[in-house]
Order: structure tokens, then sequence, then C-alpha cells
């Protein structure tokens, strides 16, 4: 049998757009059927499966408890604490209901906001699936924010209750929630009714009285307690979620329930070729996109056992995450660049110790890849490692390799490219000043999306639907696409490469240069562990790029650090020519990032043209920018 090019497939997905879309439905179960697979008579908004009834929570768990109970769903490890749980779909079942009864009991219900600020323990994902199934928005706010970007996201998302932890671990060290939260409620101008309070025995705390509940508590109470699962309408908001604030205020992301279910459900089998009955391994948190879809929801809906990690990838040593792998012999395992650049710095034989010879592949997303990090750990493990493209927004790879759609040929992997445009986006690039389309190969132009989104995508910006308007389908002039801010280019076989955000390309002299190329060069120097390049103000040039180096070994002399410059320099020279070439390459032993890993850009810049860094609070350590503006004023 000859198989279908998958360029014909991702054609079709888009001409035949609602019977492609109606075959991916079945993957999930429905009270009632759609009526209308998609509804794009309102641009840009979108809506997916009208009519038609489901819930998230019973497709990831009360049907699979219902034919396996006695399957694993949820393994959770934490090297923070020393333990490890491990619960059935039955068991997850009976958790996730009386967390539902915990809710109903204190009034929660159809469209309320319920915000879950915790770490990674179980309670977090049976909070997450508990709203699903009485249908209460979550909206879970990462634990590692500190109070302020947490009472700003409580004003936003205004809930009735919050579920919280006395404390969270990080690397051994206890970080108390509660004082943070408490802090975060007095600084909101919306006060939650209700806080459920998870007592992991941890930190002492003094709860508020008249507000706080305790967990284990109404946990007895409601053990047994049957709660239905609400039936839904497909478009109904199933949860919020905040942007990582790269470039930005984060924006609230607001999801429905059936688009978002099928997309997963599809996605699972398709990119991941996850198989039911085996183990998934997400690295990420659930406070972000990658915890949601592939950590929570993704594996569960397509009847998977997850497994969720409290903990560091280097502690007790930097084999745990393979130590794992081989444990619960892990078949697919998704985490992000970051995580892979801090295992570099350790023993590469590390790789080596433990059986992995049950997992199939590592996805990696949220950054760009780079290619000596992309073939250390593919060296390493022997296994292929997958990049993908996607945002908050999008729920889901919007760029990547489908490997396992039978019937088509699967499309190789490319250093250095995410891959291509997945069924259901409609992608292109265009010229951003006059929003022409570039269909000529390696043309750099802004990556957009035409409308209709594809399901599992945003619905809105929550509250705030003009913001969702003006915000991302109103940036290029003359069109209505949605935008993701990623600048990018296309080989002649359809190979997407990030080539940065929009805001960092760099005008020198008229050229315009991703930073990410410029980036990308500097990596490949053998002394180089991690670049950041900004572009700055310069009187002559327009703009000139400025490169952050943070190098194995910190040169030992103004001299020696001189002369690796030079040699960096040369390399751009090189590679890309003068025009590329930073005008200084300074030397720092950390950069500054978003707790999820990303770099802040946006921030080197502010502080090297002397402008004020904006909203941090989204920073992971002030220390990386203290140390630039010292350099800087040298
Ligand atoms: P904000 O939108 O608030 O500024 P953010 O864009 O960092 O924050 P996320 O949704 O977490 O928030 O990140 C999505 C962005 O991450 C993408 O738009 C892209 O810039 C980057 N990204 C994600 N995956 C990849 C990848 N595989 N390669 C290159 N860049 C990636
Ligand atoms: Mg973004």
């Amino acid at each position: 049998m000859t198989s279908t090019p998958y360029a014909d497939f991702h054609a079709r997905s888009l001409t035949d757009r609602d019977a492609f879309w109606a075959e991916q439905a079945r993957r999930i179960d429905w009270r009632t059927p759609p009526q209308r697979i998609c509804d794009a008579s309102r641009p840009p908004f979108a809506r997916w499966f009208v009519g038609g009834t489901t819930n998230l929570c019973h497709n990831a768990v009360d049907r699979h408890a219902a034919v396996r109970p006695e399957e694993r769903a949820l393994i959770w490890v934490s090297t923070e604490v020393g333990e490890e749980r491990v619960y059935s779909f039955a068991e997850l079942q009976a958790e996730v209901e009386a967390m539902a009864a915990t809710l109903a009991g204190q009034g929660v219900g159809v469209g309320d906001r319920v915000l879950i600020y915790m770490p990674m323990i179980p309670e977090a994902a049976f909070a997450m699936l508990a709203c699903a199934r009485i249908g209460a928005i979550h909206s879970v706010v990462f634990g590692g924010f500190a109070s302020v970007s947490l009472a700003s996201r409580i004003e936003d998302a205004t809930p009735k209750l919050i579920v919280s932890a006395d404390a969270g671990s990080r690397g051994g060290k206890r970080i108390a929630y509660k004082p943070l939260l408490d802090e975060a409620i007095a600084l909101s101008a919306h006060k939650p009714a209700a806080v459920v309070m998870v007592d992991r025995g941890l930190v002492p705390f003094e709860p508020v009285a008249g507000r706080d509940l305790d967990h284990a508590e109404l946990r007895r109470q409601h053990w047994g307690a049957r709660v239905p699962c609400a039936w839904l309408e497909s478009n109904t908001p199933s949860y919020t979620l905040y942007t990582s604030g790269t470039t930005g205020r984060p924006k609230g992301v607001q999801r429905d329930v059936g688009g978002y279910a099928v997309a997963l459900a599809t996605s699972m089998d398709w990119i991941f070729g996850g198989k039911p009955g085996e183990t998934y391994f997400s690295t990420s948190d659930i406070g972000w996109v990658v915890g949601h879809s592939y950590i929570v929801y993704g594996p569960l809906i397509h009847g998977m056992a997850t497994l969720m990690y409290e903990g560091t990838p280097v502690q007790p040593d930097a084999a745990v995450l393979w130590s794992l792998v081989e444990k619960y012999r892990v078949t697919v395992m998704f985490s992000a660049p970051t995580a892979v650049r801090v295992l570099k710095k350790h023993d590469p034989t590390l790789l080596k110790r433990h059986d992995l010879s049950s997992l199939r592949a590592l996805f990696l997303a949220g950054e760009p890849l780079d290619e000596p990090t992309a073939s250390w750990i593919s060296e390493g493990l022997g296994v292929p490692i997958i990049d993908n493209y996607w945002q908050t927004e999008t729920g889901w790879p919007l760029l990547t390799v489908a490997h396992h759609i039978p019937g088509v040929e699967a499309v190789p992997t490319r250093l250095g490219s995410p891959g291509v445009p997945m069924y259901g986006y409609d992608v292109k690039l265009l010229d951003e000043a006059t929003g022409e389309v570039l269909a000529q190969p390696d043309q750099k132009g802004v990556l957009v999306i035409e409308h209709p989104l594809p399901p599992g995508a945003l619905q809105t910006v929550w509250g705030d639907d003009a913001r969702f308007v003006s915000t991302y389908w109103q940036s290029v002039p003359g069109r209505q696409v949605y935008s993701t801010f990623d600048w990018a280019a296309r080989d002649a076989d359809g190979y997407t490469f990030i080539l940065g955000r929009t805001d960092d390309v760099i005008n020198v002299a008229g050229h315009r240069l991703g930073t990410r190329e410029i980036e990308e060069c500097i990596s490949g120097h053998p002394v180089v562990a991690e670049v950041a390049v900004v572009g700055v103000a310069d009187p002559l040039k327009g703009q000139v790029a400025l490169a952050f180096a943070v190098p194995r070994e910190m040169p030992a002399t103004p001299e020696a650090a001189r002369a690796l410059e030079g040699q960096i320099m040369k390399r751009v020279d090189e590679q890309l020519g003068a025009v590329a070439r930073p005008s200084r390459v300074l030397f720092v032993s950390l950069l500054p990032k978003t707790r999820s890993g990303k770099l802040l850009r946006r921030a080197l810049q502010a502080v090297a043209e002397g402008r004020d860094a904006g909203d941090l609070t989204t920073l992971d350590d002030p220390g990386a920018l203290m140390q630039v503006k010292t350099l800087l004023q040298k």
C-alpha cells in the first residue's frame, strides 16, 4: 500500500476541515454528538463541535475506570519529600469525586472560577480534574510565583475558591506557600470566599478563621460521594491559563472543553505515538500549558498513565529522570531544552546508567532547541529527539514532525527546525510591513495562522474579547490573521525555522536579522554553554547586536575574555557575515529567565539601553539582571 505524502494529508485537514475533525471527534465520548463541527462565521472567533456535550474528566478518568479500573493512571514521585504514590483509574476517580464534592459543597458550580496555587502534588491534579468534572473553570498559577504575580492573577480570574498547600519544595529547600497566598489575597481587590488547604506537614501555618478549610477533613467527609460529570456544551470554558510573560503582561488564555479534548486525543496518538496502558512522563509543571496538556489531560484522555514528578532533574543526581524512565517503563517523554542544558553540565555517562529500552522518543519544547544540545541528548539516550513548537495559546504543537499517522508518510526530523505545520493549522509566513504572503523558500517573516484556529486553541483572552482581537488578530496590516509573534523562515521542503520573537528582530543598517540566528551560531562555539543576543539602539546603525554568553568556564583574565570575544565575533563573521557581528560579547554566569525557563530578552535589552526593565514578576533570579547591569557599567 502506498502512503499519502504528509503535505497532502495536511492540505486535506484544511480543505476538508469539517470531515477531518468529525473523524477525530470520535476519539472521545460525547453525551450528545456535535451538531456542527466548526462555526467560523464570526471571525476571529471559532466554535468547535457546536451543540455536542461532553466532559474532560469523564474522558480522562471515568471512561477508563469503567473498563480497566485497576490499571495505573497517575504515578507521583517526589524526590523532594522521598515519596511515591501510584493511583489506578478507579482510585483516581475516587479522589477526584471527593475533591469535586468538596468544591460543590462550597457552592462551586458550572462557570465558577477556582484558582489552584499548588506544588507538584497529586491533589493539584485532583483539583483540576474535579473542576473539569463539575464545570468549574480552573486557573492554575505556577507555585513558584510570589504574592504580587499571584495577586494580579487572583484579580483577573476572580475565583470563588482557591486550592493551595502549606508548602512546596525545590532542591531540598521548603518554600512556604501560605504566607505568599495570604499576602496575595490581601493585595488583591477580589477576595475568594474559601481556601482549601492541603497540609503536607512541611511548614506550619495558621488557618484564617472563616475562610481556610482543611483538605484532609473535607476529604474524609466526602469520601465515597458520587459526583456526576456535568455534561457541558463543547464551547463552555474549561480553564484559563496565563502565558509566560516573556514579552510583557501575561495574557489569560481561555480554552473550551470539546475542541481541547479532541485536539489532545489526536495529538497523543499521531504526534506522540503513545499507546493506552503505557506511561507518559512530562517533566513540566502543572502551572504551564505543557503541564495542562501533557501531564494531566492528554495522557489520561488517551488512557495512558501519567508520571508527575516533584523534584529537580539533578537530585539526588543527574540520572534521576532516567531512573524513573527505567522504573516505570516510560515510553514517551516530554521536557524542555532548558532541562537538557542543565543535564549537559553533568557526567554524560549518567545517561547510560539505566535501562532505557522502554523509551521511544523524547519531545522537547518551549524555546529554541540548539543543535549542540539536541545532538548531545540524542546520542546519549539513543532515541529520537523531537522538537515541537507551540504556545500557551495553541494548546498543542503547531510545528513538529508527526510520525504516527496511519497511511501517511512520516516526516523526518531536521536539526534546527521544529518541523512542519501540523494538521488543522493553516500556517503562513507574512511580510510584517506589507502583510504579503512569503511563498519563496528562505524568506523571513512573521509566523501566522489563518482563521479559524484549530480545535484546542484559545477561544479568547479571559474576560477581554477586545484584547484577544487587538493583540492577536490585528498586528499585520490589512490581514486578519493570528500572529504568533515569532519570526521564522521556511526551507524548500517546508521545514520551518524559528528565528526569534518579532520583538527580537534586529535592524542593523537596514538588514533584518533574527537574534535567534546569531545565538545559534554563537552557541556552536565549544566554550559557550548558553547565549542571549539582543538588539540595542545605536545612533549610527539604528541597532546593533549585543551578546551575553555563559561560558563553560569563566575566562580567568580580561585578556582571556577579550580573546574569547574575538573568536566568537570571528565565528559570526564567517557564518553569518559582518552585519550580524555583535558589538560586544559579554560573559555572565547566568542569564535572566522566566520561571518557565525562557530567556527574558526584553529585560536584557531594556537594561542594555538603560531603560526600566518593565514587568519582572515572572523573572526567576534577579541576580542575573544585576550581573548584567554591573557589567554594562564597566
Ligand atoms: P508571553 O506570550 O506572555 O510573552 P511566552 O510567549 O514565553 O510569554 P509561552 O506560551 O509559554 O509564553 O511560550 C510560547 C513561545 O515559546 C513561542 O511563541 C516561542 O517564542 C517559544 N517556543 C516554544 N516552543 C519553541 C520551540 N520548539 N522552538 C522555538 N521557540 C519555541
Ligand atoms: Mg507568547
